[in-house]
């Protein structure tokens, strides 16, 4: 409560975000030696670079392989209210129910919890800053963030540029 409070105080989401990210324990890796770097994950699916290229759009490869970010408010999934799955734009593991999907106010698709094993995460200290970043399991390719400012039940949100994936409707 003591720390909720004093990110209310800090006023900016962005300090709290990184401050949260800092201290989650869910966000911390189990055992330091044990963390995993996008490097030294080994990804069920792999493609060349120029593979990569070839299959994605210019702004898929832009955000999937090299950690760009899509322009806030831009992604038609921020719209997405349909019951079903968000899935890697990359590889095409699915990696967000719909029903743990909510409007965090910040233009891009937020979630609260992953599918179970979809995702894998590291810090992230580009921009002078500490975060926790979120690709996909499968293939590696870069999702998003995770921040520590989330609701219930986990109360992390989960950050992802929209082009980065694709939403699949549950069958009727
Ligand atoms: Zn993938």
């Amino acid at each position: 409560m003591r720390l909720r409070r004093l990110f209310l105080l800090a006023g900016g989401s962005l300090a709290a975000a990184v401050t949260g990210a800092l201290i989650s324990p869910r966000l911390v890796p189990r055992s330091a030696h044990a963390a995993p770097t996008s490097r030294e994950e080994a990804f069920t699916v792999t493609h060349s670079d120029e593979e990569w290229r070839r299959l994605l759009t210019p702004e898929q490869y832009r955000v999937l392989r090299h950690e760009g970010t899509e322009r806030p408010y831009t992604s038609p999934l921020n719209n997405e209210h349909r019951h079903g799955t968000f899935h890697c734009a990359g590889c095409d593991q699915a990696l967000f129910s719909s029903q743990t999907k909510y409007d965090s106010r910040t233009g891009w698709p937020s979630f609260w919890q992953p599918l179970e094993g979809a995702i894998g995460t590291r810090r992230d200290t580009s921009f002078a800053m500490s975060r926790t970043e979120v690709h996909c399991s499968r293939c590696g390719g870069h999702l998003g963030h995770a921040f520590d400012d989330g609701p219930l039940p986990t109360r992390l949100r989960y950050c992802m540029n929209g082009v980065a994936m694709t939403f699949r409707p549950a069958s009727a």
